[in-house]
Parts: C-alpha cells; sequence; structure tokens
C-alpha cells in the first residue's frame, strides 16, 4: 500500500472510532482531503482508493491541478480566504465554498454561478475563537448573513464552517465546534452541514457534530511553503 493509502486506512479509522464512542453512524461524516501545495498525482492516488471530495486554498494552484485531472469525477471546495475578485473563477469551478465570511462575497458568486450549473454549495465561515484568529464573521453577525444568503440566487445555503485557534486541550476543541453547532441550531434554518475538523482535532469535531472533516497533514504529509 502506498504511504497515502495507508494514511487514508488510519484517518478512516479514527473517524469511524470517534463516531462509534459519540454514537454517530459514520457515514454521516465526510472526509474532505484537503491537498494544498500536494501535486495532482497526490490527488490521483487519493481518488484511486476511493476519495472523491478535495479542498484547495489557493485559488491558481487549484486551477492547475483541476485541469491535469479532468478524466475523474472529482468534487472540489474552496477552503481558502476569498478576495472578491477571485469570486467569478471560484463560483465557475467549484462544488462548494467552506469560506464565505461576508455578503460582498456571496453577492459575487451567486451573480457568477454559472447557470447550467447546480447549485453552488455554501457554508458560513465564522470565527468562534474571538481575537484569536481573523478569518470568519463574528457570531454576532451571523443571523443577518445567514438570512441574506439565502435569498440569494444560484447558492444552496448548507451549513457552517470554522476553524478555531489551534489547542491540544480536547475540552478547549470542543467547546470551540460546540459553538458552532449551536449558532447553526439557533438560525433555525434547514442546515445540514457542520465543516469542522482537521488533522489535530477530527476527534473532538466529530464528538460535536462534524458532517466534513477537513483533513490534509494526516492524509498528505507536512506542507512544504518553501
Ligand atoms: C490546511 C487546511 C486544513 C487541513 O489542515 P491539516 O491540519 O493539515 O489537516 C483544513 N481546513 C482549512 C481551512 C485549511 O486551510
Amino acid at each position: 500500500m502506498s504511504t497515502i493509502a495507508e494514511n487514508i486506512a488510519k484517518v478512516g479509522a479514527r473517524i469511524r472510532e470517534a463516531a462509534q464512542a459519540s454514537g454517530r453512524d459514520s457515514s454521516t461524516i465526510g472526509l474532505l482531503a484537503v491537498s494544498k501545495t500536494k501535486p495532482a498525482a497526490a490527488i490521483r492516488e487519493a481518488h484511486a482508493t476511493g476519495l472523491v471530495d478535495f479542498g484547495e486554498n489557493y485559488l491558481q494552484e487549484a486551477l492547475g491541478k483541476q485541469l491535469e485531472l479532468t478524466d475523474l469525477a472529482l468534487t472540489w471546495h474552496f477552503i481558502g480566504p476569498i478576495q472578491s475578485n477571485k469570486a467569478k473563477p471560484i463560483a465557475e469551478h467549484f462544488d462548494w465554498v467552506h469560506s464565505v465570511d461576508r455578503l460582498k462575497i456571496a453577492e459575487r458568486l451567486a451573480a457568477q454561478r454559472p447557470a447550467e450549473l447546480p447549485p453552488l454549495n455554501i457554508c458560513l465561515q465564522v470565527n468562534v475563537s474571538g481575537e484569536a484568529s481573523k478569518s470568519g464573521c463574528a457570531p454576532e453577525e451571523l443571523a443577518a448573513l445567514a438570512q441574506a444568503v439565502t435569498q440569494l440566487p444560484r447558492l444552496k445555503l448548507r451549513g457552517l464552517m470554522t476553524i478555531p485557534e489551534p489547542t491540544d486541550d480536547p475540552a478547549r476543541q470542543r467547546a470551540a465546534f460546540a459553538r458552532l453547532r449551536e449558532l447553526r441550531d439557533s438560525l433555525g434554518l434547514e442546515l445540514d452541514t457542520l465543516s469542522m475538523g482537521m488533522s489535530h482535532d477530527l476527534e473532538a469535531a466529530i464528538g460535536e457534530g462534524a458532517t466534513w472533516v477537513r483533513i490534509g497533514t494526516a492524509l498528505f504529509g507536512a506542507r512544504d511553503y518553501s
């Protein structure tokens, strides 16, 4: 077995154990493979073991890999910060966007989503850790943003996403993820998605209801930004 295939098996086992520990059906938890900085060949290898959902943070890098992988039926998720001048290519080339944190971006995605494609799946990114993290809307802004996004054409609001402040303390990890779940429930909208949990905290996220865990390092190894 290749390293990537072995890693996928290990992450799959972690997901199943975490699901079992909280009485959840592991089939309700999606594994989103975060392939940023990794070559198309790594995605091809992961796909060969059955993964279809891939998350990318950098637009140009993602578009390049998509061109190399047109022979595969992949689902592409944009999970990085969005500049408004990038909304058009993101709306054209992705199936999901997890990192919408302001209305202007949602409006541009709605305006640019091609009519022949299905609605773009949207998660609103929320900053549940306050000062410690810069990305995401403030919890106080969420209700108004969510209401406005549900009114936009060509988008389907699916749920919430967060990247909490990094901590090794499982209780603090769970508190942040619980906050996102409570915010989702407080909206009174039918939202089926909680995108939360990464390589180091997927167990805590699954314990609090994650439906996508976004896993990079544990699947593809450490990233090299040099
Ligand atoms: C890079 C990244 C991940 C993956 O993080 P790992 O710790 O490598 O698993 C998940 N979500 C987002 C938004 C990311 O940018």
